[in-house]
């Protein structure tokens, strides 16, 4: 698995986040909970601080 950029805040250490990795090199953090509650952006603005949703990944 690839280093997660610590520029992603609460969303690199959450188990809802899925990190996709374009062509390009570019790292994005997809939110899985927007594909079933509308308060979550698919691609959350980084850096995330503060969010209800967050789920510290085991
Ligand atoms: S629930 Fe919040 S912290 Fe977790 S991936 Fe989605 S936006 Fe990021």
């Amino acid at each position: 698995m690839m280093p997660i950029s610590p520029q992603a805040g609460l969303c690199a250490i959450c188990q809802h986040v899925r990190v996709i990795e374009s062509a390009k090199g570019s790292t994005f953090f997809m939110c899985n909970r927007s594909k079933t509650d509308a308060r979550f952006p698919k691609y959350p603005p980084m850096p995330v601080l503060r969010c209800g949703g967050f789920e510290k990944r085991s």
